[in-house]
């Protein structure tokens, strides 16, 4: 068996098809010809360009629109003056325009890659796509064909990219086997809007698979069965199925309101990262977004948006939304978020340092001109702010003083916005938690990042392998944290959402319904099964395990109950 991380979920049984990487290999040479060298080059991206619209039709045939807006990024980057100009200044300077295009994306790979952040190093990904593409144009090498593969394949290569992902045909590809990627990369995106089962990053998967060998993909728990016998052939048959008649009743609960099963009601939000995400959110039947991370908006570009871009973006996704509430979170950077060109200072202990709402307090005129766009698109929707990493009641009342000021600005510009915006904290620092009575007196509404609560309660870092253990949810500490956080809410009468990953766990939910969470906040793909799971409990059912559980001491202890019960 070959481990490696489930992406999308599903049981795929099917034979292997190897997709060997293209040898894009030339030798550098000086260019004597620049004005030819630069056309050859240009000439290279209108190819590029032509060749990416159509992997763009197809796969929006085959998988839909927003998929197809991961490969139109592609021609967004490297149409960008600023890439393009600095692959042109190389070949000014006499390189080939291999050489130059090969050097220039290394430089942004590389610095994408150094973040860390799982969806800034997805940018190093689109890099390298658009490197193999406009080298393979230069090279005349021939594009790898996934078109042609027959019936039951189960795709495996080293690195599935947005371009070969065109390709596919869905009901022919059965299982998808990468060894790199995470559950937030573009392949795993793409894997599970083709519903296709996928298990990344397995370790030399290439090398250790053969091309026409049977094996079982289990997307859910990240393994690959090699050369499966009868028995687990039959056993992993009846999982499929009882998986896709699981897929097929979720449908029931498109449409409906979600309640739990004596009928309180609660709000189902989504968290996006982009305006485009909001169809998402729509599509996947979420009651709206709870979270609506602004940052990357500030990526994947050399300067900061200007106001009017980001009036832009929040009023398309509030468009989308029609009416449905909209949380904009102010910029969230710093930690494990990096934008290259706001030249943040290293910091010895980034997780501690200068971030968030702490960086952006002291950059008032960038932090104003964001709040300023988010205020003027709240007259077409919705909309509220809110602000992350919340650590203390001066902070909210500094940022709510600057949404006054912004107020102003635009009344004196007779611009319309909505006077009653509301403003409200991110609970994910232990402070915030620890002082939420205070704060709930000064906010319009909490909602709780277990992400980075986790990591701050239990003095956790989430990407450190060494003290994951320590890195859960369901640790009493930050169970009492939930509940206080829901509880000070409560008291104050003001909702309180949850943004973080937990919400959409299965375990906390009945949890969460106990401490009377009002507003559930999660990704697309998960809305429909979290309706089902909240609909399973009564209040007095959920209160009993939330008792029993709060009774307990070790996290193990919590979770070998709460998988009893769920
Ligand atoms: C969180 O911290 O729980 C959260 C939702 O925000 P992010 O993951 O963007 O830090
Ligand atoms: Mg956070």
């Amino acid at each position: 068996m070959l481990n490696g991380i489930g992406a999308s979920e599903g049981i795929g049984i099917g034979r292997v098809m190897i997709i060997k990487e293209q040898t894009l290999e030339y030798t550098p040479k000086e260019v004597t010809n620049i004005e030819a060298e630069l056309a050859r080059f240009r000439g290279s991206v209108d190819k590029f360009c032509d060749n990416t619209m159509a992997q763009a039709d197809a796969i929006r045939q085959s998988t839909g629109e927003k998929e197809a807006e991961i490969l139109l990024g592609h021609i967004a980057i490297i149409r960008d003056p600023f890439m393009g100009g600095e692959i042109e200044n190389l070949i000014k300077a006499n390189q080939c325009a291999e050489s130059a295009v090969e050097q220039i994306c290394k430089m942004f790979i590389d610095m994408f890659s150094a973040t860390g952040d799982d969806l800034t190093m997805q940018r190093a990904a689109d890099v390298k796509d658009i490197r193999d593409g406009l080298l393979s144009i230069l090279l005349g090498v021939e594009e790898v064909k996934i078109s042609d593969a027959p019936a039951g394949t189960v795709l495996v290569c080293r690195e599935l990219t947005p371009s070969m992902t065109a390709g596919i045909k869905k009901e022919n590809i059965v299982g998808i086997i990468t060894e790199t990627g995470s559950k937030t990369s573009h392949s795993a995106i793409l894997a599970r809007a083709l519903e296709i089962p996928a298990v990344l990053s397995v370790p030399n998967a290439v090398a250790q698979l053969s091309s026409g060998e049977q094996v079982i993909v289990d997307g859910d728990n990240g393994e690959v069965i090699t050369a499966p016998d009868q028995a687990q052939i039959d056993e992993y048959s009846a999982k499929r199925e009882a998986f896709l008649r699981e897929r097929r009743e979720l449908e029931n609960y498109r449409g409906k309101a979600t309640a739990s099963a004596d009928g309180t009601e609660y709000e189902l939000f989504c968290n996006i990262g982009t305006p485009k995400d909001a169809v998402k959110a729509v599509d996947a039947d979420g009651e709206g977004v709870g979270l609506f991370r602004t940052e990357f908006l500030f990526m994947d570009r050399s300067s900061l948006p200007t106001e009017d871009e980001q009036f832009d973006a929040y009023k398309q996704a509030s468009l989308i939304l029609k009416g449905k509430p909209l949380i904009i979170r102010t910029l969230d950077i710093g930690g494990d978020k990096e934008i290259p060109y706001l030249g943040l200072e290293k910091e010895e202990n980034p997780f501690m340092g200068f971030r968030a709402i702490r960086y952006c307090l002291k950059n008032r005129d960038m932090f104003k001109s964001q709040i300023k766009a988010i205020l003027r698109a709240s007259a077409f929707g919705d909309i509220r702010i809110m602000f992350p990493l919340i650590t203390a009641v001066e902070e909210l009342r500094e940022g709510k003083a600057l949404v006054e000021e912004a107020k102003a600005d635009l009344k004196a510009s007779g611009i319309e916005f909505d006077e009653n915006i509301q403003v409200g904290v991110m609970t994910e620092t232990a402070a915030s938690g620890v002082i939420a009575d205070l704060l709930a007196d000064e906010a319009d509404f909490f909602s709780i990042g277990t992400n980075d609560l986790t990591g701050y309660t239990m003095a956790a870092d989430r990407g450190n392998s060494d003290v994951e253990y320590l890195y859960s949810p369901f640790h009493p500490s930050v169970l009492r944290m939930i509940r206080r956080i829901i509880t000070c809410a409560r008291n104050k009468g003001i909702p309180v959402g949850m943004c973080g990953e937990a919400a959409a766990n299965p375990a906390m939910i009945p949890l969460l319904i106990s401490f009377g969470l009002t507003e559930f906040s999660v990704s697309a793909p998960s809305v429909l099964k979290v309706r089902k799971n909240i609909a399973k409990w009564t209040k007095a059912e959920a209160d009993a395990v939330a008792e029993k559980v709060m009774s307990f001491t070790t996290e193990k202890e919590i979770t070998d109950y709460l998988n009893t019960v769920i």
